[in-house]
């Protein structure tokens, strides 16, 4: 058998941008915005000028990249652009192996495609895509994977839950092991995370959008979130996992602010956001890969108290948890919302016998009233529902009641933890309560921060109120759970924080 070119790019992953545009014109203008890539990737299906295209073209396109250029033309019966036949397939390809291309990608089921890996001038790559999750033939793909050994395998299947991932993760893996150059994830917003985890454990490439709204695969992360976001990188063997479970979470900022510390603290960890409203299917995969602890926000704070085997004593008190450490049998759950809030507020003024009202009956309520009692303050839980403001008021030893009494009654601080006002809702321009019903004396927190400035705090300036923004909360809450996620005790990472998140919310 002829020696095939290697896969010519070493060990480490490589960020290859998959640009699906229409005409070359465009192609060339995206080139100007492919810093920090290392690769392209042309998807020539996606050209509306195929027909046209020459060898000259093609050797233009690759010698004006700033980076290597491979070529892809996916046919439709791989849910590709290309209507063609079979043999128009192979002979743009060949072409486009002789003009410089750093790769051909080729369908590991095309019935040409081992004629094709011999004669290749360039590294080939062999794929094959499914769009359905847990697909039943992936064996016989490895194996096809193992008759061929093409230059790189890529295989992906289509996630509807995050735990998807997990077999084509660990045919990756296999790959990888045997010195078979390969990359194996899931598409789709639950295989999203699969993405970075098959870069964690060492696949040549993780493919990537130019940007946002350019994806040419549904899950692509952006170049920009894979550079700066994630700092891809610096990722090195052996990389510690822990990260973010929640739905949705596509606008977090705990994953900007995180991999932030990390990389001023030089550790070997990745923080990777997990997608899907299944809680099982996301601790199944953040278990299998070994994670060391997650983030854990809405809708899962409840239930994932329920389930831990160890909690803190705020979550024993009000059964939500926003952290958990995983244990060599099963997870402790910790709540670092409560001490965030009162250490926001200290900020301002000192928290101890203040009369406090907090608005909202909720897990973020209920921590904040919990810890604010335990540091004190005299507590009152108002709440739409007075039922639940008065059970949680139970939980959290202090008084409960409905809205109104803000109305009636002086408090010195007043906190919101409702999601009214919360930006790209229903309610984004709505307060809690009516605003008249300040005095101008009280300090106001706002636990919503996006906006930064919501309409009750725009209103509490106007009334004279000391205002303080949920960033103030959100931030501390960050910087306490990355303590115990990274069991890095002695660090401050408060400021480094601050100024990731300031800097993505004063973009908004
Ligand atoms: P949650 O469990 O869903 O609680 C929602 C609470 O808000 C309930 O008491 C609910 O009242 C009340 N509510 C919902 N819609 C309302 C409306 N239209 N008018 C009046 N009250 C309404 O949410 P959560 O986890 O407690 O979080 C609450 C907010 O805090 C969210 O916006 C969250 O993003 C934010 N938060 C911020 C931080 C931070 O660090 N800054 C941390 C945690 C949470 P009913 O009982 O009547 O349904």
């Amino acid at each position: 058998m002829k020696r095939r070119p290697l896969w010519p790019f070493g060990s480490d992953t490589r960020i290859c941008v998959s640009l699906g545009e229409p005409n070359t014109v465009a192609l060339r203008e995206q080139f100007d915005h492919l810093e920090g890539a290392d690769l392209v990737e042309i998807r020539l299906d996606a050209l509306d000028t195929l027909r046209d295209l020459t060898r000259e073209t093609l050797t233009d396109l690759v010698m004006n990249s700033p980076v290597p250029v491979g070529f892809t033309l996916r046919p439709m019966w791989q849910d590709g652009g290309f209507d063609g036949d079979e043999l128009d397939r192979r002979r743009f390809l060949e072409e486009a192996a002789i003009s410089g291309a750093a790769f051909i990608d080729v369908e590991l089921d095309a019935e040409w495609a081992a004629d094709f890996l011999d004669d290749a001038q360039c590294p080939v790559v062999a794929s094959h895509h499914w769009n359905s999750a847990r697909p039943a033939d992936l064996s016989q793909k490895v194996e096809r994977v193992g008759r061929l050994a093409p230059s790189m395998a890529k295989l992906v299947a289509t996630a509807e839950v995050a735990s998807d991932s997990l077999p084509l993760l660990r045919a990756g893996q296999q790959l990888i092991m045997s010195g078979q150059p390969a990359t194996c994830f899931c598409m789709g917003e639950a295989g999203k995370a699969s993405r970075l985890l098959a870069a964690g454990q060492g696949s040549a490439l993780v493919y990537a959008a130019a940007s946002v709204g350019n994806e040419v695969a549904a899950g692509q992360w952006s170049l920009r979130e894979l550079v700066d976001e994630f700092q891809m990188n610096r990722w090195q063997q052996g990389t510690r996992l822990c990260g973010l479970i929640g739905h949705p979470i596509s606008h977090s900022l705990s994953p900007a602010i995180f991999n932030a510390v990390i990389q001023e603290r030089g550790l070997n960890v990745a923080y990777i956001p997990i997608a899907g409203g299944d809680l099982d299917a996301a601790l199944d995969l953040a278990i299998d890969m070994d994670f060391q602890g997650l983030s854990v926000t809405m809708p899962f704070k409840d239930e994932i108290a329920l389930r831990s085997t160890r909690q803190d004593d705020l979550v024993a008190t009000v059964g939500a948890a926003n952290t958990v450490v995983f244990e060599d049998d099963g997870f402790v759950a910790y709540n670092t919302d409560g001490s965030a809030l009162v250490d926001a507020l200290a900020t301002v003024r000192p928290v101890e016998r203040a009369k406090i009202a907090v608005v909202g009956a909720g897990g973020a309520g209920r921590a904040g009233a919990s810890a604010l009692v335990a540091a004190g303050a005299v507590v009152t839980i108002v709440n739409r529902t007075v039922a639940h403001a008065k059970e949680a008021a139970e939980l959290c030893s202090c008084s409960g009641g409905g809205l109104q009494q803000l109305e009636v009654e002086d408090f010195d601080i007043v906190v919101n933890a409702t999601p009214v006002g919360m930006r790209s809702t229903p309610l984004a321009g709505s307060t809690p309560f009516p605003p008249k019903w300040l005095s101008g004396r009280e300090v106001v927190l706002d636990m919503v921060y996006r906006p930064l400035t919501t309409p009750l705090l725009r209103q509490a300036i106007e009334r004279g109120c000391t205002t303080i923004q949920g960033l103030e909360m959100f931030i501390r809450q960050a910087a306490a759970q990355y303590r115990l996620l990274m069991a890095d005790p002695d660090v401050e990472p408060l400021s480094a924080m601050r100024n990731v998140a300031e800097h993505l919310l004063i973009d908004e």
